[in-house]
Protein backbone atom coordinates (compact mmCIF):
# COMPACT_ATOMS: atom_id res chain seq x y z
CA UNK A 1 0.00 0.00 0.00
CA UNK A 2 1.20 3.85 -0.05
CA UNK A 3 1.53 5.76 2.93
CA UNK A 4 2.92 8.81 3.97
CA UNK A 5 6.36 7.73 6.37
CA UNK A 6 8.40 10.10 8.26
CA UNK A 7 12.07 10.19 7.34
CA UNK A 8 13.53 12.11 10.06
CA UNK A 9 13.02 15.52 11.13
CA UNK A 10 12.17 17.56 7.44
CA UNK A 11 11.82 14.67 5.75
CA UNK A 12 8.81 12.53 4.48
CA UNK A 13 7.18 10.57 1.10
CA UNK A 14 4.77 9.03 -0.27
CA UNK A 15 6.14 5.65 0.06
CA UNK A 16 5.10 1.76 -0.99
CA UNK A 17 4.96 -0.40 2.74
CA UNK A 18 3.60 -3.40 3.78
CA UNK A 19 0.17 -4.06 3.80
CA UNK A 20 -0.90 -4.17 7.72
CA UNK A 21 -2.51 -6.94 9.14
CA UNK A 22 -4.06 -8.03 12.62
CA UNK A 23 -1.53 -9.04 14.64
CA UNK A 24 -3.53 -9.22 17.94
CA UNK A 25 -6.83 -10.82 18.10
CA UNK A 26 -7.90 -7.12 19.50
CA UNK A 27 -6.85 -5.53 16.06
CA UNK A 28 -9.06 -4.82 13.00
CA UNK A 29 -7.76 -3.43 9.43
CA UNK A 30 -9.40 -0.63 8.12
CA UNK A 31 -9.18 1.11 4.71
CA UNK A 32 -8.84 4.97 5.27
CA UNK A 33 -11.67 6.89 3.38
CA UNK A 34 -10.85 9.97 4.42
CA UNK A 35 -8.26 11.83 6.94
CA UNK A 36 -6.41 14.73 7.81
CA UNK A 37 -3.34 16.79 9.25
CA UNK A 38 -2.41 17.91 12.58
CA UNK A 39 -0.62 20.51 14.03
CA UNK A 40 0.67 17.71 15.75
CA UNK A 41 2.44 16.03 12.97
CA UNK A 42 4.20 19.84 11.82
CA UNK A 43 5.79 19.47 15.51
CA UNK A 44 6.72 15.75 14.58
CA UNK A 45 8.47 16.66 10.99
CA UNK A 46 10.67 19.80 13.31
CA UNK A 47 11.88 16.87 15.48
CA UNK A 48 10.01 18.50 18.05
CA UNK A 49 8.42 14.82 19.35
CA UNK A 50 11.68 12.69 19.29
CA UNK A 51 9.97 9.58 20.10
CA UNK A 52 8.74 9.51 16.79
CA UNK A 53 11.44 7.13 14.69
CA UNK A 54 12.13 7.32 11.53
CA UNK A 55 9.83 4.90 9.60
CA UNK A 56 6.69 5.57 10.88
CA UNK A 57 3.91 6.21 9.28
CA UNK A 58 2.14 9.54 10.12
CA UNK A 59 -1.33 10.45 11.18
CA UNK A 60 -3.44 9.98 14.04
CA UNK A 61 -7.34 10.72 12.98
CA UNK A 62 -9.59 8.99 9.98
CA UNK A 63 -12.56 7.52 9.42
CA UNK A 64 -12.64 4.50 7.29
CA UNK A 65 -14.15 0.84 6.95
CA UNK A 66 -13.42 -2.10 8.18
CA UNK A 67 -11.72 -4.76 6.03
CA UNK A 68 -9.98 -7.49 8.73
CA UNK A 69 -10.98 -8.18 12.20
CA UNK A 70 -9.05 -10.37 14.44
CA UNK A 71 -9.85 -13.39 16.46
CA UNK A 72 -11.48 -11.62 19.99
CA UNK A 73 -13.07 -8.76 17.55
CA UNK A 74 -17.00 -9.59 17.93
CA UNK A 75 -18.82 -6.60 17.67
CA UNK A 76 -17.16 -5.41 14.62
CA UNK A 77 -17.33 -6.86 10.84
CA UNK A 78 -15.52 -5.89 7.86
CA UNK A 79 -17.70 -2.84 5.83
CA UNK A 80 -18.52 -1.40 9.24
CA UNK A 81 -17.73 2.35 8.70
CA UNK A 82 -16.06 3.85 11.57
CA UNK A 83 -14.19 6.47 13.29
CA UNK A 84 -10.48 6.10 14.27
CA UNK A 85 -9.80 8.42 16.89
CA UNK A 86 -6.55 9.68 18.31
CA UNK A 87 -6.52 8.16 21.74
CA UNK A 88 -6.32 3.92 21.75
CA UNK A 89 -8.01 2.88 24.85
CA UNK A 90 -7.48 -0.87 26.17
CA UNK A 91 -10.66 -0.45 28.33
CA UNK A 92 -8.89 -2.77 31.15
CA UNK A 93 -5.84 -0.86 32.52
CA UNK A 94 -6.28 1.57 35.48
CA UNK A 95 -5.91 4.31 33.56
CA UNK A 96 -8.59 3.53 30.85
CA UNK A 97 -10.65 2.59 34.22
CA UNK A 98 -10.61 5.95 35.37
CA UNK A 99 -11.68 7.23 31.86
CA UNK A 100 -8.48 8.12 31.37
CA UNK A 101 -7.57 6.40 27.96
CA UNK A 102 -5.01 9.12 27.21
CA UNK A 103 -2.86 7.55 29.34
CA UNK A 104 -3.30 4.03 28.55
CA UNK A 105 -0.68 1.73 29.75
CA UNK A 106 -1.46 -1.31 27.20
CA UNK A 107 0.14 0.63 23.81
CA UNK A 108 3.16 2.31 25.51
CA UNK A 109 1.92 4.85 28.78
CA UNK A 110 0.25 6.96 26.57
CA UNK A 111 -3.46 6.94 24.67
CA UNK A 112 -1.50 8.44 21.26
CA UNK A 113 -0.35 5.98 19.60
CA UNK A 114 -0.79 6.08 15.49
CA UNK A 115 1.53 7.91 13.95
CA UNK A 116 3.52 8.11 16.91
CA UNK A 117 4.20 4.56 18.36
CA UNK A 118 2.55 2.68 15.78
CA UNK A 119 1.70 3.28 12.02
CA UNK A 120 -0.39 5.81 11.61
CA UNK A 121 -3.65 6.95 9.43
CA UNK A 122 -2.47 8.77 6.04
CA UNK A 123 -2.02 6.03 4.49
CA UNK A 124 -4.63 3.31 2.30
CA UNK A 125 -4.81 0.88 4.97
CA UNK A 126 -3.81 1.04 9.22
CA UNK A 127 -4.06 -1.79 11.70
CA UNK A 128 -6.27 -0.37 14.70
CA UNK A 129 -5.26 -2.20 18.13
CA UNK A 130 -7.60 -2.46 20.50
CA UNK A 131 -10.53 -1.81 18.55
CA UNK A 132 -13.71 -2.34 20.44
CA UNK A 133 -12.68 -0.22 23.00
CA UNK A 134 -11.21 2.34 21.00
CA UNK A 135 -13.11 3.13 17.62
CA UNK A 136 -16.71 4.28 17.42
CA UNK A 137 -19.28 3.18 14.32
CA UNK A 138 -20.62 5.81 12.29
CA UNK A 139 -24.75 5.76 12.03
CA UNK A 140 -26.33 5.94 9.07
CA UNK A 141 -26.47 9.03 7.08
CA UNK A 142 -23.55 10.97 8.37
CA UNK A 143 -20.18 11.67 6.06
CA UNK A 144 -17.03 11.56 7.01
CA UNK A 145 -16.84 15.62 6.76
CA UNK A 146 -19.57 15.52 9.91
CA UNK A 147 -17.80 12.72 11.83
CA UNK A 148 -13.38 13.08 11.21
CA UNK A 149 -13.13 16.14 12.92
CA UNK A 150 -14.75 13.63 16.61
CA UNK A 151 -10.85 11.89 16.47
CA UNK A 152 -9.15 14.90 17.90
CA UNK A 153 -9.88 18.59 17.85
CA UNK A 154 -13.44 18.17 18.70
CA UNK A 155 -12.57 16.36 21.88
CA UNK A 156 -10.02 18.46 22.43
CA UNK A 157 -11.68 21.46 22.53
CA UNK A 158 -14.80 20.24 24.46
CA UNK A 159 -12.10 18.56 27.12
CA UNK A 160 -9.61 20.12 27.68
CA UNK A 161 -10.89 23.46 27.36
CA UNK A 162 -14.71 23.89 28.44
CA UNK A 163 -14.98 20.45 30.79
CA UNK A 164 -11.84 21.09 32.48
CA UNK A 165 -12.39 24.95 32.29
CA UNK A 166 -16.53 23.88 33.94
CA UNK A 167 -17.79 26.46 31.80
CA UNK A 168 -21.63 26.66 32.64
CA UNK A 169 -24.59 28.07 31.48
CA UNK A 170 -24.33 31.89 31.68
CA UNK A 171 -20.20 32.31 31.54
CA UNK A 172 -18.33 34.67 30.04
CA UNK A 173 -15.39 32.70 28.21
CA UNK A 174 -12.10 33.69 26.60
CA UNK A 175 -10.58 31.77 24.30
CA UNK A 176 -6.99 32.88 23.20
CA UNK A 177 -5.98 31.16 20.14
CA UNK A 178 -8.51 30.69 17.22
CA UNK A 179 -6.51 28.01 15.05
CA UNK A 180 -8.59 24.82 14.71
CA UNK A 181 -8.67 23.48 18.42
CA UNK A 182 -9.82 27.11 19.86
CA UNK A 183 -12.44 26.77 17.25
CA UNK A 184 -13.83 23.25 18.95
CA UNK A 185 -13.99 25.22 22.08
CA UNK A 186 -15.64 28.21 20.70
CA UNK A 187 -18.24 25.64 19.11
CA UNK A 188 -19.08 23.56 22.29
CA UNK A 189 -18.66 27.08 24.83
CA UNK A 190 -21.96 27.64 23.52
CA UNK A 191 -23.65 24.59 23.91
CA UNK A 192 -22.15 24.13 27.73
CA UNK A 193 -24.23 27.42 27.64
CA UNK A 194 -21.71 30.42 27.64
CA UNK A 195 -23.62 33.57 28.09
CA UNK A 196 -20.43 35.56 25.90
CA UNK A 197 -17.33 34.12 23.75
CA UNK A 198 -15.15 36.27 23.16
CA UNK A 199 -11.93 35.20 20.69
CA UNK A 200 -8.59 36.19 20.66
CA UNK A 201 -6.17 35.54 18.09
CA UNK A 202 -3.11 37.95 15.89
CA UNK A 203 -4.92 36.82 12.78
CA UNK A 204 -8.36 38.61 11.38
CA UNK A 205 -8.87 35.42 8.98
CA UNK A 206 -9.00 33.37 12.60
CA UNK A 207 -11.17 36.01 14.21
CA UNK A 208 -13.63 35.60 11.25
CA UNK A 209 -13.67 31.85 11.59
CA UNK A 210 -13.82 32.61 15.32
CA UNK A 211 -17.53 34.71 14.60
CA UNK A 212 -18.47 31.50 12.17
CA UNK A 213 -17.69 28.64 15.22
CA UNK A 214 -20.47 31.44 17.37
CA UNK A 215 -17.71 34.14 19.06
CA UNK A 216 -19.92 36.92 19.79
CA UNK A 217 -16.81 39.26 19.69
CA UNK A 218 -13.45 39.35 18.68
CA UNK A 219 -10.20 40.78 20.13
CA UNK A 220 -6.95 41.38 17.78
CA UNK A 221 -4.50 40.72 19.72
CA UNK A 222 -2.24 42.45 18.00
CA UNK A 223 -4.12 45.49 18.10
CA UNK A 224 -3.15 47.37 21.28
CA UNK A 225 -4.52 46.61 25.07
CA UNK A 226 -5.65 43.58 25.06
CA UNK A 227 -6.59 43.30 28.62
CA UNK A 228 -8.26 46.73 28.62
CA UNK A 229 -10.08 45.35 25.01
CA UNK A 230 -10.87 41.91 27.08
CA UNK A 231 -12.13 43.92 30.44
CA UNK A 232 -14.53 46.04 28.32
CA UNK A 233 -16.09 43.06 27.67
CA UNK A 234 -16.53 41.67 30.89
CA UNK A 235 -17.50 42.54 34.47
CA UNK A 236 -14.76 41.55 36.23
CA UNK A 237 -12.78 39.53 33.99
CA UNK A 238 -13.67 36.12 32.27
CA UNK A 239 -15.12 33.13 34.17
CA UNK A 240 -12.97 30.51 31.80
CA UNK A 241 -10.22 31.34 29.97
CA UNK A 242 -9.45 28.91 27.63
CA UNK A 243 -5.76 28.56 26.35
CA UNK A 244 -5.43 27.19 22.88
CA UNK A 245 -1.55 28.52 21.40
CA UNK A 246 0.98 27.37 23.96
CA UNK A 247 3.40 30.21 24.12
CA UNK A 248 4.10 32.07 28.01
CA UNK A 249 2.62 35.07 26.70
CA UNK A 250 -0.55 33.47 25.77
CA UNK A 251 -1.03 31.57 28.78
CA UNK A 252 -0.06 34.88 30.14
CA UNK A 253 -2.55 36.85 29.10
CA UNK A 254 -4.96 34.02 30.35
CA UNK A 255 -3.57 34.15 33.80
CA UNK A 256 -4.50 38.36 33.48
CA UNK A 257 -8.21 38.48 32.18
CA UNK A 258 -9.40 35.81 34.17
CA UNK A 259 -11.58 36.80 37.12
CA UNK A 260 -10.30 35.89 41.24
CA UNK A 261 -12.11 32.56 41.28
CA UNK A 262 -12.14 31.74 37.74
CA UNK A 263 -10.82 28.68 35.78
CA UNK A 264 -7.93 28.71 33.11
CA UNK A 265 -8.16 25.80 31.18
CA UNK A 266 -4.65 25.04 29.25
CA UNK A 267 -4.77 23.04 26.01
CA UNK A 268 -2.32 24.51 23.92
CA UNK A 269 1.02 22.48 23.66
CA UNK A 270 3.65 24.20 24.95
CA UNK A 271 7.15 23.75 24.01
CA UNK A 272 8.89 26.26 26.41
CA UNK A 273 9.05 27.08 29.88
CA UNK A 274 6.19 29.75 31.27
CA UNK A 275 6.52 31.78 33.93
CA UNK A 276 3.81 31.36 36.46
CA UNK A 277 3.49 34.43 37.99
CA UNK A 278 1.82 33.32 41.34
CA UNK A 279 3.32 36.68 42.87
CA UNK A 280 -0.36 38.01 41.81
CA UNK A 281 -2.58 34.80 41.17
CA UNK A 282 -1.90 33.54 45.07
CA UNK A 283 -4.92 35.82 46.23
CA UNK A 284 -7.37 35.23 42.66
CA UNK A 285 -8.62 31.69 43.77
CA UNK A 286 -7.90 30.75 40.63
CA UNK A 287 -7.86 26.96 38.54
CA UNK A 288 -5.30 26.13 36.62
CA UNK A 289 -6.42 22.82 34.52
CA UNK A 290 -4.13 20.61 31.60
CA UNK A 291 -4.88 17.91 30.08
CA UNK A 292 -4.44 15.86 26.79
CA UNK A 293 -7.09 14.55 24.95
CA UNK A 294 -9.46 11.65 26.70
CA UNK A 295 -11.66 10.84 23.77
CA UNK A 296 -14.60 9.46 26.44
CA UNK A 297 -16.95 12.37 25.02
CA UNK A 298 -17.14 11.49 21.92
CA UNK A 299 -19.99 9.33 21.76
CA UNK A 300 -21.89 12.53 23.39
CA UNK A 301 -20.39 14.86 20.81
CA UNK A 302 -21.36 11.97 17.97
CA UNK A 303 -25.02 12.33 19.22
CA UNK A 304 -24.42 16.44 19.09
CA UNK A 305 -22.85 16.02 15.59
CA UNK A 306 -25.93 13.80 14.36
CA UNK A 307 -28.74 16.36 15.95
CA UNK A 308 -27.25 19.05 13.92
CA UNK A 309 -26.18 20.86 17.27
CA UNK A 310 -22.44 20.77 16.24
CA UNK A 311 -21.32 21.58 12.76
CA UNK A 312 -18.21 19.08 12.62
CA UNK A 313 -17.64 19.92 8.76
CA UNK A 314 -17.27 22.93 9.14
CA UNK A 315 -13.21 22.83 10.11
CA UNK A 316 -12.58 21.08 6.67
CA UNK A 317 -11.86 24.65 4.40
CA UNK A 318 -9.10 22.54 1.95
CA UNK A 319 -9.86 18.66 0.28
CA UNK A 320 -7.46 16.47 -1.27
CA UNK A 321 -7.41 13.09 -2.54
CA UNK A 322 -5.40 10.31 -0.72
CA UNK A 323 -2.55 10.98 -2.91
CA UNK A 324 -2.16 14.00 -3.48
CA UNK A 325 -1.23 14.00 0.84
CA UNK A 326 2.27 16.31 0.04
CA UNK A 327 0.06 19.18 -1.46
CA UNK A 328 -2.37 18.75 1.15
CA UNK A 329 1.52 18.90 3.72
CA UNK A 330 1.58 22.31 1.43
CA UNK A 331 -1.40 24.09 1.80
CA UNK A 332 -1.82 23.59 5.84
CA UNK A 333 2.15 24.08 6.80
CA UNK A 334 1.12 27.40 5.34
CA UNK A 335 -2.53 27.35 7.11
CA UNK A 336 -2.07 31.27 7.36
CA UNK A 337 -1.24 32.34 3.64
CA UNK A 338 -4.34 29.86 2.42
CA UNK A 339 -6.77 30.60 4.85
CA UNK A 340 -6.76 26.87 6.09
CA UNK A 341 -8.19 25.19 9.11
CA UNK A 342 -8.37 21.42 8.50
CA UNK A 343 -7.71 19.77 5.35
CA UNK A 344 -10.04 16.99 4.30
CA UNK A 345 -8.08 14.23 2.53
CA UNK A 346 -9.92 11.57 0.83
CA UNK A 347 -9.40 8.37 -1.10
ZN1 LIG B 1 -4.25 15.73 16.14
ZN1 LIG C 1 -5.73 1.16 28.82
Amino acid sequence: MKALVYHGPGQKSWDIVADPKPTEPTDIVVQIDTTTICGTDLHILKGDVPTVEPGRVLGHEAVGTVVATGSAVTSLAAGDRVIVPAITSCGRCAYCKRGMPSHCQATGGIGWVFGHLIDGTQAEYTRVPFAETSVHKVPDGLTDEQVLFLTDILPTGYEVGVRNGRVKPGDVVVVVGAGPVGLAAIQTARLAGAANVIAVDLADSRLEHATRFGADHTVNSGSGDVDKQIGALTDDGADVAIEAVGIPATFDMCTRVVRPGGVIANIGVHGAPTTLHLEDLWIKNVTITTGLVDGTTVPMLLRLVQSGKIAGELFGTHEFGLADILSAYDTFAEAGKNNALKVVIKR
